[in-house]
Protein backbone atom coordinates (compact mmCIF):
# COMPACT_ATOMS: atom_id res chain seq x y z
CA UNK A 1 0.00 0.00 0.00
CA UNK A 2 1.77 3.18 -1.36
CA UNK A 3 0.03 6.17 0.53
CA UNK A 4 0.45 10.20 -0.62
CA UNK A 5 -0.31 13.38 0.87
CA UNK A 6 -1.06 16.07 -1.43
CA UNK A 7 -1.96 19.58 0.77
CA UNK A 8 -3.14 22.69 -1.64
CA UNK A 9 -3.18 26.06 0.20
CA UNK A 10 -4.67 29.07 -0.83
CA UNK A 11 -5.58 32.11 1.28
CA UNK A 12 -9.48 31.44 1.39
CA UNK A 13 -8.89 27.52 2.21
CA UNK A 14 -6.57 24.54 2.70
CA UNK A 15 -7.36 21.62 1.20
CA UNK A 16 -5.98 17.79 2.05
CA UNK A 17 -6.29 15.11 -0.28
CA UNK A 18 -4.91 11.42 1.07
CA UNK A 19 -4.30 8.66 -1.91
CA UNK A 20 -3.67 5.45 -1.47
CA UNK A 21 -2.12 3.61 -4.82
CA UNK A 22 -3.05 6.41 -6.77
CA UNK A 23 -6.64 7.04 -5.90
CA UNK A 24 -8.20 9.73 -3.87
CA UNK A 25 -9.54 7.88 -0.65
CA UNK A 26 -9.78 10.73 2.18
CA UNK A 27 -10.33 14.67 1.81
CA UNK A 28 -10.24 17.71 4.27
CA UNK A 29 -11.46 21.11 3.58
CA UNK A 30 -10.71 23.84 6.33
CA UNK A 31 -11.65 27.48 4.92
CA UNK A 32 -10.00 30.08 6.34
CA UNK A 33 -12.89 32.07 6.96
CA UNK A 34 -14.89 29.39 8.80
CA UNK A 35 -11.91 28.30 11.06
CA UNK A 36 -13.46 27.79 14.58
CA UNK A 37 -11.87 28.79 17.47
CA UNK A 38 -12.48 25.76 19.64
CA UNK A 39 -9.80 24.49 21.49
CA UNK A 40 -8.43 27.68 21.73
CA UNK A 41 -7.58 28.94 24.90
CA UNK A 42 -7.86 32.54 26.10
CA UNK A 43 -6.33 35.09 29.09
CA UNK A 44 -10.03 36.27 29.33
CA UNK A 45 -11.48 38.34 31.84
CA UNK A 46 -14.36 37.89 34.18
CA UNK A 47 -17.17 40.49 33.14
CA UNK A 48 -20.01 39.61 35.24
CA UNK A 49 -21.11 36.62 37.81
CA UNK A 50 -24.76 35.58 37.21
CA UNK A 51 -25.45 33.70 40.78
CA UNK A 52 -28.78 33.31 39.58
CA UNK A 53 -27.69 30.99 36.40
CA UNK A 54 -24.70 30.12 38.31
CA UNK A 55 -22.83 31.51 35.67
CA UNK A 56 -20.31 34.36 34.79
CA UNK A 57 -19.46 36.23 31.48
CA UNK A 58 -15.94 36.02 30.73
CA UNK A 59 -14.42 38.88 28.00
CA UNK A 60 -11.77 37.23 25.87
CA UNK A 61 -11.44 39.56 23.32
CA UNK A 62 -14.13 38.64 21.07
CA UNK A 63 -17.33 40.61 19.86
CA UNK A 64 -19.28 39.21 22.38
CA UNK A 65 -18.79 38.11 25.86
CA UNK A 66 -18.15 34.46 26.34
CA UNK A 67 -20.50 32.48 28.67
CA UNK A 68 -19.06 29.52 31.96
CA UNK A 69 -20.92 28.02 34.22
CA UNK A 70 -19.90 26.82 37.66
CA UNK A 71 -19.65 23.07 37.16
CA UNK A 72 -16.44 23.71 34.52
CA UNK A 73 -14.89 26.61 36.87
CA UNK A 74 -11.95 24.50 38.29
CA UNK A 75 -12.17 25.21 41.90
CA UNK A 76 -8.78 26.58 42.64
CA UNK A 77 -8.13 24.41 45.72
CA UNK A 78 -8.89 20.75 44.47
CA UNK A 79 -9.78 18.92 47.92
CA UNK A 80 -13.05 18.31 46.87
CA UNK A 81 -13.69 14.83 45.42
CA UNK A 82 -15.13 14.64 42.37
CA UNK A 83 -18.90 14.23 42.27
CA UNK A 84 -19.09 16.20 45.26
CA UNK A 85 -22.10 19.28 45.01
CA UNK A 86 -20.51 21.78 42.44
CA UNK A 87 -19.50 25.46 44.37
CA UNK A 88 -21.19 28.26 44.11
CA UNK A 89 -20.23 30.89 41.21
CA UNK A 90 -19.64 33.34 43.44
CA UNK A 91 -17.13 31.61 45.78
CA UNK A 92 -15.38 30.52 42.46
CA UNK A 93 -15.23 34.17 40.29
CA UNK A 94 -14.99 37.23 41.11
CA UNK A 95 -15.50 40.13 39.06
CA UNK A 96 -12.85 41.75 37.47
CA UNK A 97 -10.54 38.90 37.48
CA UNK A 98 -8.40 37.40 34.94
CA UNK A 99 -9.05 33.70 33.76
CA UNK A 100 -7.52 30.89 31.65
CA UNK A 101 -10.12 29.71 29.84
CA UNK A 102 -10.85 27.14 26.51
CA UNK A 103 -13.45 27.99 24.11
CA UNK A 104 -15.61 24.21 24.00
CA UNK A 105 -18.63 25.62 21.67
CA UNK A 106 -18.36 28.10 18.79
CA UNK A 107 -20.24 31.44 19.23
CA UNK A 108 -22.95 31.26 16.89
CA UNK A 109 -25.55 34.22 16.54
CA UNK A 110 -25.65 36.19 19.11
CA UNK A 111 -24.69 33.41 21.48
CA UNK A 112 -20.86 34.05 23.07
CA UNK A 113 -18.74 31.05 22.72
CA UNK A 114 -18.57 28.62 25.94
CA UNK A 115 -16.01 28.20 27.89
CA UNK A 116 -13.98 25.75 30.71
CA UNK A 117 -11.15 26.15 32.71
CA UNK A 118 -10.50 22.42 32.44
CA UNK A 119 -7.99 22.60 29.55
CA UNK A 120 -7.06 19.99 27.37
CA UNK A 121 -4.06 19.99 24.63
CA UNK A 122 -4.33 17.22 21.99
CA UNK A 123 -1.08 15.77 20.72
CA UNK A 124 -0.46 13.01 18.38
CA UNK A 125 -1.29 10.24 20.58
CA UNK A 126 -2.49 12.05 23.91
CA UNK A 127 -4.22 14.80 25.52
CA UNK A 128 -3.24 16.71 28.35
CA UNK A 129 -4.94 17.63 30.95
CA UNK A 130 -3.13 19.97 32.82
CA UNK A 131 -5.56 20.16 35.91
CA UNK A 132 -6.49 16.81 36.03
CA UNK A 133 -4.33 14.07 37.52
CA UNK A 134 -5.02 10.69 36.42
CA UNK A 135 -3.63 8.68 33.40
CA UNK A 136 -7.42 7.66 31.09
CA UNK A 137 -7.32 5.51 28.22
CA UNK A 138 -9.83 5.88 25.15
CA UNK A 139 -12.62 3.62 25.25
CA UNK A 140 -11.99 2.44 22.06
CA UNK A 141 -9.24 0.83 22.04
CA UNK A 142 -10.70 -2.62 23.36
CA UNK A 143 -8.06 -4.83 24.38
CA UNK A 144 -7.37 -4.83 27.70
CA UNK A 145 -3.98 -5.80 27.70
CA UNK A 146 -3.21 -3.13 25.24
CA UNK A 147 -4.50 -0.83 27.61
CA UNK A 148 -2.70 -1.47 29.87
CA UNK A 149 0.48 -1.69 28.14
CA UNK A 150 0.02 2.24 26.79
CA UNK A 151 -1.17 3.15 30.51
CA UNK A 152 2.26 1.99 31.89
CA UNK A 153 4.19 3.73 29.17
CA UNK A 154 2.64 6.82 30.37
CA UNK A 155 2.67 6.57 34.01
CA UNK A 156 6.53 5.21 34.14
CA UNK A 157 7.82 7.30 32.47
CA UNK A 158 11.29 8.70 33.52
CA UNK A 159 11.47 12.01 35.76
CA UNK A 160 11.91 14.56 34.04
CA UNK A 161 14.69 16.62 34.67
CA UNK A 162 14.40 18.92 38.17
CA UNK A 163 12.03 21.72 37.76
CA UNK A 164 11.22 20.84 34.09
CA UNK A 165 7.91 18.20 34.60
CA UNK A 166 4.46 19.12 34.91
CA UNK A 167 1.39 18.36 36.77
CA UNK A 168 -1.53 16.64 35.37
CA UNK A 169 -2.69 14.10 33.56
CA UNK A 170 -2.94 12.16 30.15
CA UNK A 171 -5.75 10.48 28.19
CA UNK A 172 -4.02 8.16 25.69
CA UNK A 173 -6.18 8.63 22.28
CA UNK A 174 -7.17 6.07 20.62
CA UNK A 175 -4.25 6.93 17.52
CA UNK A 176 -1.70 5.48 20.25
CA UNK A 177 -3.23 1.63 19.38
CA UNK A 178 0.11 -0.06 18.69
CA UNK A 179 2.41 2.34 18.90
CA UNK A 180 5.77 1.89 21.43
CA UNK A 181 7.19 3.72 24.21
CA UNK A 182 9.34 5.81 21.85
CA UNK A 183 6.69 7.49 19.84
CA UNK A 184 4.32 7.62 22.72
CA UNK A 185 7.07 9.50 25.35
CA UNK A 186 8.51 11.23 22.36
CA UNK A 187 4.57 12.96 22.59
CA UNK A 188 4.62 13.12 26.36
CA UNK A 189 7.72 15.53 25.72
CA UNK A 190 6.08 17.62 23.49
CA UNK A 191 3.15 18.06 25.39
CA UNK A 192 5.14 19.41 28.23
CA UNK A 193 7.39 21.58 26.14
CA UNK A 194 4.29 22.98 24.75
CA UNK A 195 2.05 23.03 28.00
CA UNK A 196 5.17 24.88 29.61
CA UNK A 197 5.57 27.79 26.75
CA UNK A 198 1.73 28.11 27.06
CA UNK A 199 1.87 28.89 30.93
CA UNK A 200 4.92 31.09 30.61
CA UNK A 201 2.25 32.85 27.86
CA UNK A 202 -0.13 32.83 30.62
CA UNK A 203 1.51 35.28 32.81
CA UNK A 204 2.87 37.30 30.09
CA UNK A 205 0.40 37.46 27.71
CA UNK A 206 -1.99 40.87 28.61
CA UNK A 207 -5.72 40.04 29.11
CA UNK A 208 -8.57 38.94 26.38
CA UNK A 209 -5.81 37.66 24.08
CA UNK A 210 -5.17 34.04 22.71
CA UNK A 211 -3.03 32.45 24.77
CA UNK A 212 -2.85 28.87 22.21
CA UNK A 213 -4.48 27.69 19.27
CA UNK A 214 -5.05 24.36 17.55
CA UNK A 215 -3.18 23.79 14.71
CA UNK A 216 -3.86 24.58 11.20
CA UNK A 217 -5.74 21.63 8.82
CA UNK A 218 -2.57 20.95 6.91
CA UNK A 219 -0.60 20.11 10.59
CA UNK A 220 -2.98 18.33 12.40
CA UNK A 221 -3.22 15.57 9.39
CA UNK A 222 0.52 15.04 9.77
CA UNK A 223 -0.45 14.87 14.15
CA UNK A 224 -3.14 12.77 13.29
CA UNK A 225 -2.75 10.46 10.36
CA UNK A 226 0.38 10.09 8.91
CA UNK A 227 1.66 7.09 9.14
CA UNK A 228 4.87 5.03 8.64
CA UNK A 229 3.32 3.95 4.84
CA UNK A 230 3.16 7.49 3.82
CA UNK A 231 5.93 7.72 0.63
CA UNK A 232 5.32 11.33 -0.04
CA UNK A 233 4.03 14.67 1.47
CA UNK A 234 3.51 17.29 -1.30
CA UNK A 235 2.44 20.74 -0.71
CA UNK A 236 2.06 23.55 -2.79
CA UNK A 237 2.90 26.77 -0.72
CA UNK A 238 6.47 27.55 -0.15
CA UNK A 239 5.66 29.69 2.73
CA UNK A 240 3.80 27.07 4.20
CA UNK A 241 6.23 24.32 2.94
CA UNK A 242 8.77 25.77 5.58
CA UNK A 243 6.28 26.01 8.46
CA UNK A 244 5.44 22.39 7.98
CA UNK A 245 8.99 21.47 7.86
CA UNK A 246 9.96 22.73 11.29
CA UNK A 247 6.55 20.78 12.47
CA UNK A 248 7.73 17.51 11.60
CA UNK A 249 11.20 18.02 12.35
CA UNK A 250 9.74 18.76 15.92
CA UNK A 251 6.84 16.10 15.96
CA UNK A 252 7.76 13.25 13.60
CA UNK A 253 11.01 13.28 12.39
CA UNK A 254 11.13 9.99 10.68
CA UNK A 255 9.03 11.90 7.97
CA UNK A 256 10.95 15.11 7.23
CA UNK A 257 12.56 13.67 4.12
CA UNK A 258 9.63 12.57 2.59
CA UNK A 259 7.78 16.54 2.85
CA UNK A 260 7.90 17.60 -0.32
CA UNK A 261 7.61 21.36 -2.02
CA UNK A 262 5.55 21.46 -5.46
CA UNK A 263 6.35 24.34 -7.73
CA UNK A 264 4.35 22.24 -10.66
CA UNK A 265 3.17 23.91 -13.01
CA UNK A 266 -0.33 22.18 -13.15
CA UNK A 267 -1.89 22.49 -9.79
CA UNK A 268 -1.37 20.00 -7.43
CA UNK A 269 -5.32 18.90 -7.16
CA UNK A 270 -4.68 17.84 -11.07
CA UNK A 271 -2.50 14.80 -10.16
CA UNK A 272 -4.38 11.48 -9.75
CA UNK A 273 -7.16 13.40 -10.90
CA UNK A 274 -8.19 14.71 -7.47
CA UNK A 275 -10.32 17.72 -8.21
CA UNK A 276 -12.21 15.51 -10.37
CA UNK A 277 -12.84 12.94 -7.92
CA UNK A 278 -13.92 15.63 -5.49
CA UNK A 279 -16.77 16.67 -7.81
CA UNK A 280 -18.25 13.20 -8.36
CA UNK A 281 -18.38 12.70 -4.75
CA UNK A 282 -21.11 15.21 -4.40
CA UNK A 283 -23.19 13.16 -6.81
CA UNK A 284 -25.66 10.38 -5.89
CA UNK A 285 -24.43 7.57 -8.19
CA UNK A 286 -20.71 5.96 -8.59
CA UNK A 287 -20.14 3.91 -10.94
CA UNK A 288 -18.09 0.49 -10.90
CA UNK A 289 -15.70 -1.04 -13.13
CA UNK A 290 -18.09 -3.94 -13.98
CA UNK A 291 -20.67 -2.23 -15.30
CA UNK A 292 -22.50 -1.81 -11.87
CA UNK A 293 -23.09 1.06 -10.19
CA UNK A 294 -23.61 2.38 -6.29
CA UNK A 295 -26.50 4.73 -5.38
CA UNK A 296 -26.07 6.71 -2.60
CA UNK A 297 -28.56 8.54 -0.09
CA UNK A 298 -27.74 10.91 2.63
CA UNK A 299 -30.84 11.74 4.68
CA UNK A 300 -31.03 13.36 8.40
CA UNK A 301 -31.42 9.38 9.99
CA UNK A 302 -28.77 7.82 8.07
CA UNK A 303 -27.10 7.09 4.92
CA UNK A 304 -28.12 4.16 2.39
CA UNK A 305 -26.06 2.80 -0.22
CA UNK A 306 -27.81 1.27 -2.90
CA UNK A 307 -25.95 -1.86 -5.12
CA UNK A 308 -27.22 -2.33 -8.46
CA UNK A 309 -25.79 -4.75 -11.59
CA UNK A 310 -25.61 -2.97 -15.00
CA UNK A 311 -28.07 -2.85 -17.64
CA UNK A 312 -27.78 -6.40 -18.87
CA UNK A 313 -26.53 -9.04 -16.98
CA UNK A 314 -27.65 -11.90 -18.99
CA UNK A 315 -28.73 -15.81 -17.41
CA UNK A 316 -25.53 -17.43 -17.68
CA UNK A 317 -23.23 -16.90 -14.70
CA UNK A 318 -25.73 -14.49 -13.04
CA UNK A 319 -24.66 -15.44 -9.68
CA UNK A 320 -21.18 -15.10 -10.66
CA UNK A 321 -22.03 -11.33 -11.92
CA UNK A 322 -23.49 -10.41 -9.20
CA UNK A 323 -21.02 -11.62 -6.95
CA UNK A 324 -18.29 -10.16 -8.87
CA UNK A 325 -20.38 -6.65 -8.53
CA UNK A 326 -20.89 -7.06 -4.82
CA UNK A 327 -17.18 -7.34 -4.01
CA UNK A 328 -16.56 -4.89 -6.45
CA UNK A 329 -19.15 -2.96 -4.53
CA UNK A 330 -17.84 -3.63 -0.99
CA UNK A 331 -14.62 -1.54 -1.62
CA UNK A 332 -16.01 0.88 -3.38
CA UNK A 333 -18.54 1.67 -0.82
CA UNK A 334 -15.86 2.17 2.04
CA UNK A 335 -13.97 4.63 -0.28
CA UNK A 336 -17.44 6.80 -0.66
CA UNK A 337 -17.80 6.76 3.27
CA UNK A 338 -13.95 8.22 3.77
CA UNK A 339 -14.19 10.54 0.76
CA UNK A 340 -17.35 11.91 1.69
CA UNK A 341 -16.70 11.44 5.57
CA UNK A 342 -20.22 9.93 5.96
CA UNK A 343 -21.22 9.29 10.02
CA UNK A 344 -23.89 7.51 11.72
CA UNK A 345 -25.97 4.62 10.86
CA UNK A 346 -25.05 3.09 7.67
CA UNK A 347 -27.14 1.19 5.78
CA UNK A 348 -26.25 -1.06 2.72
CA UNK A 349 -28.38 -2.84 0.48
CA UNK A 350 -26.11 -5.32 -1.70
CA UNK A 351 -27.80 -7.36 -4.65
CA UNK A 352 -28.87 -10.66 -3.62
CA UNK A 353 -26.78 -13.45 -3.57
CA UNK A 354 -27.98 -17.17 -3.18
CA UNK A 355 -24.90 -18.60 -2.03
CA UNK A 356 -23.83 -18.46 1.17
CA UNK A 357 -20.03 -18.63 1.40
CA UNK A 358 -20.01 -15.70 -1.41
CA UNK A 359 -22.43 -13.80 1.35
CA UNK A 360 -19.52 -14.35 3.95
CA UNK A 361 -16.94 -13.27 1.57
CA UNK A 362 -18.37 -10.16 0.12
CA UNK A 363 -18.92 -9.42 4.33
CA UNK A 364 -15.47 -10.04 4.81
CA UNK A 365 -14.00 -7.51 2.10
CA UNK A 366 -16.23 -5.20 3.68
CA UNK A 367 -14.39 -5.41 6.87
CA UNK A 368 -11.28 -5.62 5.78
CA UNK A 369 -11.43 -2.49 3.93
CA UNK A 370 -13.06 -0.40 6.93
CA UNK A 371 -9.83 -1.28 9.11
CA UNK A 372 -7.87 1.40 6.98
CA UNK A 373 -10.50 4.14 7.63
CA UNK A 374 -9.53 6.71 10.24
CA UNK A 375 -13.04 7.06 11.36
CA UNK A 376 -13.91 4.18 13.98
CA UNK A 377 -16.37 1.79 12.11
CA UNK A 378 -18.76 -0.87 13.49
CA UNK A 379 -20.50 -3.49 11.63
CA UNK A 380 -23.59 -4.32 13.72
CA UNK A 381 -25.15 -7.45 11.61
CA UNK A 382 -27.08 -7.96 8.76
CA UNK A 383 -30.60 -7.59 8.94
CA UNK A 384 -33.68 -10.16 7.68
CA UNK A 385 -34.23 -8.72 4.60
CA UNK A 386 -29.81 -8.73 3.82
CA UNK A 387 -29.50 -5.20 4.63
CA UNK A 388 -26.02 -5.36 5.86
CA UNK A 389 -25.95 -2.27 8.87
CA UNK A 390 -23.22 -0.42 10.41
CA UNK A 391 -22.06 2.54 12.03
CA UNK A 392 -19.20 5.20 11.30
CA UNK A 393 -18.20 7.44 13.65
CA UNK A 394 -19.29 10.89 12.85
CA UNK A 395 -16.13 13.33 13.28
CA UNK A 396 -16.19 16.56 11.31
CA UNK A 397 -18.99 17.99 8.69
CA UNK A 398 -19.23 15.53 5.81
CA UNK A 399 -18.08 16.56 2.31
CA UNK A 400 -21.29 17.52 1.15
CA UNK A 401 -21.68 19.88 4.61
CA UNK A 402 -18.48 21.63 3.92
CA UNK A 403 -19.17 22.53 0.48
CA UNK A 404 -23.35 22.15 -0.47
CA UNK A 405 -26.06 23.60 0.91
CA UNK A 406 -29.62 22.88 0.68
CA UNK A 407 -30.88 23.10 -3.33
CA UNK A 408 -33.39 26.03 -3.41
CA UNK A 409 -35.01 25.43 -6.61
CA UNK A 410 -36.38 21.89 -5.24
CA UNK A 411 -36.14 22.93 -1.27
CA UNK A 412 -33.75 19.64 -0.95
CA UNK A 413 -36.71 17.40 -1.74
CA UNK A 414 -34.74 16.22 -4.84
CA UNK A 415 -37.21 16.56 -7.16
CA UNK A 416 -38.84 19.43 -8.51
CA UNK A 417 -42.42 19.77 -10.54
CA UNK A 418 -42.06 18.53 -14.01
CA UNK A 419 -43.78 21.58 -16.59
CA UNK A 420 -47.15 19.81 -17.21
CA UNK A 421 -48.00 19.67 -13.31
CA UNK A 422 -47.01 23.74 -13.60
CA UNK A 423 -49.09 24.22 -16.66
CA UNK A 424 -52.11 22.60 -14.63
CA UNK A 425 -51.03 25.20 -11.46
CA UNK A 426 -51.09 27.57 -13.91
CA UNK A 427 -54.29 27.20 -15.73
CA UNK A 428 -55.86 26.83 -11.80
CA UNK A 429 -54.70 30.14 -11.04
CA UNK A 430 -55.73 31.98 -14.02
CA UNK A 431 -59.53 30.91 -13.18
CA UNK A 432 -59.13 31.78 -9.68
CA UNK A 433 -57.72 35.31 -10.67
CA UNK A 434 -61.18 34.99 -13.25
CA UNK A 435 -63.21 34.84 -10.47
CA UNK A 436 -61.86 37.05 -7.98
CA UNK A 437 -60.90 40.19 -10.37
CA UNK A 438 -61.25 39.50 -14.00
CA UNK A 439 -59.38 41.20 -16.69
CA UNK A 440 -59.13 41.42 -20.78
CA UNK A 441 -55.81 39.93 -20.43
CA UNK A 442 -53.72 37.60 -18.70
CA UNK A 443 -49.98 37.50 -18.89
CA UNK A 444 -48.12 34.27 -17.64
CA UNK A 445 -44.50 35.02 -16.56
CA UNK A 446 -42.89 30.86 -16.35
CA UNK A 447 -40.05 29.61 -17.32
CA UNK A 448 -38.75 28.07 -20.49
CA UNK A 449 -39.54 24.66 -20.43
CA UNK A 450 -43.23 25.34 -19.27
CA UNK A 451 -44.05 27.77 -21.40
CA UNK A 452 -42.97 25.97 -24.43
CA UNK A 453 -45.28 23.21 -23.14
CA UNK A 454 -47.69 25.42 -22.70
CA UNK A 455 -47.35 26.61 -26.27
CA UNK A 456 -46.95 23.28 -27.56
CA UNK A 457 -48.94 20.18 -25.81
CA UNK A 458 -51.39 22.17 -23.98
CA UNK A 459 -52.10 24.87 -26.46
CA UNK A 460 -55.29 23.14 -27.15
CA UNK A 461 -55.94 23.69 -23.63
CA UNK A 462 -55.01 26.88 -23.66
CA UNK A 463 -57.28 27.77 -26.25
CA UNK A 464 -60.36 25.98 -24.59
CA UNK A 465 -59.69 27.91 -21.88
CA UNK A 466 -59.31 31.24 -23.56
CA UNK A 467 -62.67 30.40 -24.91
CA UNK A 468 -64.52 29.36 -21.97
CA UNK A 469 -63.30 32.82 -19.95
CA UNK A 470 -63.38 35.05 -23.28
CA UNK A 471 -59.84 36.77 -22.81
CA UNK A 472 -56.68 36.41 -24.28
CA UNK A 473 -53.93 34.45 -22.63
CA UNK A 474 -50.32 35.31 -23.20
CA UNK A 475 -47.05 33.82 -22.27
CA UNK A 476 -43.62 35.25 -21.35
CA UNK A 477 -40.55 33.40 -20.36
CA UNK A 478 -38.72 34.63 -17.72
CA UNK A 479 -34.89 33.07 -17.74
CA UNK A 480 -34.10 33.54 -14.19
CA UNK A 481 -37.54 31.91 -13.07
CA UNK A 482 -37.04 27.74 -11.54
CA UNK A 483 -39.42 25.44 -13.58
CA UNK A 484 -41.73 25.54 -10.39
CA UNK A 485 -41.78 29.10 -10.51
CA UNK A 486 -44.42 31.57 -12.40
CA UNK A 487 -46.86 34.15 -12.56
CA UNK A 488 -50.00 35.29 -13.71
CA UNK A 489 -50.21 38.96 -14.41
CA UNK A 490 -53.66 40.94 -15.21
CA UNK A 491 -53.30 43.71 -17.92
ZN1 LIG B 1 -32.89 20.56 -6.20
Amino acid sequence: MSEEILINITPMETRVAVVENGVLQEVYIERTRRRGIVGNIYKGKVVRVLPGMQAAFVDIGLERAAFIHAADVTPPSRGHQAGSDVESISALLREGQSLIVQVTKEPIGSKGARLTTHLSIPSRYLVYMPHTPHTGVSQRIDDEEERERLRSIVENRPEPEKGKGVEGGFIIRTAAEGYGEEEVQADVHFLERLWRSVERRCKEAKERTVIYEDLPLFMRTMRDFVRPEIEKIRIDSRENFTKLKEFVQEFVPSLEPRVEYYPGERPIFDLYGVEDEIQKALGRKVQLKSGGYLVVDQTEAMTTIDVNTGAFVGHRNLEETIFKTNLEAATAIVRQLRLRNLGGIIIIDFIDMEDAEHQRQVLRLLEKNLERDHAKTKLTGVTELGLVQMTRKRTRESLEQVMCEPCPTCEARGTIKTPETVCYEIFREILREERAYGSKTYLVLASQPVVDRLLDEESASVADLELFINKTIKFQVETMYSQEQFDVVLL
